[in-house]
């Protein structure tokens, strides 16, 4: 981790006269340092030093420079510019994005407006561009009449701030938030109701009805008190049922490959982020073997609906 914070990815546009990408790695590193060396900035106090270089996919190189506080001044917009310009022509730094939930924002806020957030880095005594961008959750035309507030999701450009305002909470146009880190959810096919696909990817030849189980889409279902789940090929719940069984099972299995899901932190170097909410309960002690679904057909079975 402390050795990917020293590091930026570096997208090259590259022009006939000017081929970084075919030049060699020391060249590159050379040529960097050249650049950094001619910003001048009464405020770089640490030595910013490329230490390393490497080509990943087309197209883009990965500089490692010698601190965090290095990268950190590079990231400044001003400093980004002059070294992109001298380095290559056309090249940027790519961001590596954080999302955060804010639920509850005054609806009076303008995510796309550049002056708002600079505004609320302003009130919260944050630095200018931490927060790079914000939207609505949902389109605005779908709110409801007389909504005041409504989930937006702003984008910071590193787990450290992502950090500090999950930990600290924001103030939105004079409203108090706490954000959250958005979550990897478990997705499920609008087509065919099985999950982990979306329905563009859907190998079925038909709409399968969410609620009955019927072959029409969910929305025009007409026989809404018969219910059938896709997955369990169960009576007592609908496909979009969240206590479904397996789509328990799914996102337990989910937490558990990725750790990370459950933090309520983004992972970096501090300890303090790296806290899981709660201790985890065994899968077994969960999901007893005779509950599984998909290996056996348990018909109308009274399951262990929710986890404790
Ligand atoms: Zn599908
Ligand atoms: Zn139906
Ligand atoms: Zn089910």
């Amino acid at each position: 981790m402390e050795h990917k914070a020293r590091q930026i990815l570096v997208d090259i546009f590259d022009v006939e006269d000017n081929n970084i990408l075919s030049k060699s790695l020391t060249e590159v590193i050379a040529r960097a340092n050249e650049t950094l060396d001619k910003i001048d900035d009464a405020g770089k106090l640490v030595k910013v030093q490329v230490e390393s270089a490497l080509q990943s996919c087309k197209g883009a190189l990965i500089l490692t420079l010698n601190s965090k506080e290095a990268v950190n001044w590079l990231k400044q917009p001003e400093h980004e510019m002059a070294f992109t310009e001298g380095f290559s022509k056309g090249s940027h730094i790519r961001e590596r994005s954080f999302n955060l939930i804010t639920p509850r924002v005054p609806i009076v806020f303008e995510p796309e407006n550049r002056k708002h957030l600079r505004e609320i880095e302003e009130v919260n005594s944050l630095k200018d561009y931490l927060i790079w961008k914000a939207r609505w959750i949902k389109p605005v035309a779908r709110r409801c009449m007389g909504q005041t507030h409504a989930y937006a999701i702003l984008t910071v450009t590193s787990a450290e701030y992502a950090n500090t305002l999950i930990r600290d909470g924001l103030i939105i146009c004079g409203m108090r938030v706490r954000l959250e880190k958005q979550k990897m959810k478990l997705i499920q096919c609008m087509k065919c109701r099985k999950w982990g696909h979306f329905a563009g990817e859907c190998p079925a030849s038909d709409n399968i009805c969410g609620t009955c189980g019927g072959q029409h889409h969910t929305n025009v279902c007409q026989n809404r008190s018969k219910l059938w789940c896709v997955s369990c090929q169960a009576t007592d719940h609908a496909s979009w049922d969240r206590n479904c069984p397996e789509f328990q099972r799914r996102c337990y299995l989910m937490d558990e490959w990725n750790p990370e899901i459950s933090m309520p932190y983004f992972p970096m170097e501090h300890d303090w982020s790296q806290t899981a909410r709660s201790s985890r309960i065994s899968f077994n002690e969960c999901f007893p073997g005779k509950f599984a679904v998909n290996s056996l057909h348990i018909h109308g079975a009274k399951l262990s609906k929710r986890r404790p």
